[in-house]
């Protein structure tokens, strides 16, 4: 069967392609609900590609590098079986299935596989809201990133970029137990958002000297964890500089442009510094994680609908991308399909 597909042919241009899909024993043909906009996705609508390494990740294998144009998009959604292959035991007809890592699912119908690591597709867990579940595998990549972060009980904790994934983890810090959680963020609307969903202290980098205010609600002492989702050189170099003796460094945004950084307090300072990156763990346990973070999301433990702030239809995925790229408010852009 056919399936059209968003592609991006160079930067700043969208097509949708059509493309022949074939059903293996082990494939699964979804039907597409919705799909959503990540930051990787800008990134290649904006031009920024990873470089090609020569060091290769056994675990990526067999996927697409994207280190040049034409690129088929899609790794956030959602939707609906309606094929098995002849070999797929777990999976049936009817069953509402949220995308786990690139499938080309930005797209009317995509096909992926049923595996134990959690590559693929996973089963919509019972109670999570369709929206969320189109949300895709940002929703397992942001919890994780909260959870795996080391936050503990009573920790003051900043938030560095309140995109999607800054919003997520930021609540999910405050409900595993920090006493303070900082957002801090130049656009005003993402930090009311942070305000609203239960922050305890926003900070403009624009309108207050960060390093200033934290030192002054930390008696001079710095956060105890430091989480950095906004991907540029000097929201990497904030967050060094505002992190206690000893503190954990979470790293969650990719970043691809080079960057000029002070990292002597890396050393100096003996920071704990980790990534944060659910899709890119061993195999063994990725699924495990994926389980248990889009439960929280099934559980409703944090309020992630209200992230949603931009819908679009498949005939306007251009303006949709356009709208992810420059409109300051939107955090998460979600196209619906059918
Ligand atoms: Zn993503």
């Amino acid at each position: 069967m056919k399936a059209q597909i968003v592609c991006i042919p160079e930067p700043g241009k969208i097509d949708v392609v059509e493309k022949e899909l074939t059903i293996g024993p082990e494939d699964i043909l979804v039907k597409t609900t919705m799909f959503s906009i990540c930051g990787t996705d800008k990134n290649y609508y904006l031009g920024k590609l990873p470089r090609g390494t020569k060091i290769i990740d056994p675990s990526t294998s067999g996927y697409e590098s994207h280190d040049k144009y034409p690129i088929l998009m899609g790794h956030e959604g959602a939707g609906i079986v309606v094929e098995t292959g002849s070999a797929v035991r777990d999976i049936n007809v009817g069953d509402y299935v949220v995308s786990m890592g690139w499938n080309n699912c930005m797209a009317d119908y995509w096909v992926s596989q049923y595996r134990p690591d959690g590559r693929g597709l996973i089963l919509a867990p019972k109670g999570i809201s369709k929206d969320v579940a189109a949300l895709g595998d940002a929703v397992a990549c942001s919890i994780y990133a909260g959870m795996h972060s080391g936050v503990m009980l009573g920790d003051v904790v900043a938030i560095v970029g309140c995109g999607f994934a800054g919003q997520v983890i930021a609540q999910i810090v405050k409900r595993m137990g920090a006493k303070t959680v900082i957002c801090i963020e130049p656009i005003e609307p993402k930090l009311e958002l942070a305000k609203k969903l239960g922050c305890d202290v926003v900070l403009n980098p624009n309108k207050v000297d960060v390093e200033e205010e934290v030192r002054k609600l930390t008696n001079n002492v710095g956060v105890d964890v430091v989480i950095e989702t906004a991907g540029l050189g000097e929201t990497v170099q904030m967050s060094t500089d505002i992190l206690k003796h000893g503190g954990i460094l979470g790293m969650y945004s990719w970043i691809l442009d080079p960057v000029n950084l002070f990292v002597d307090r890396w050393h100096d300072d003996g920071f704990d510094i980790r990534t944060l990156a659910i899709m890119h763990r061993i195999l063994h346990d990725m699924r495990w994680w994926i389980d248990k973070t889009m439960q929280v999301a099934a559980d409703q433990i944090i309020s992630i609908d209200p992230l949603l702030t931009h819908r679009f239809s498949f005939e306007d995925v251009e303006k949709a991308f356009e709208c992810a790229s420059t409109d300051d408010t939107a955090v998460k852009v979600g196209i619906d399909v059918s």
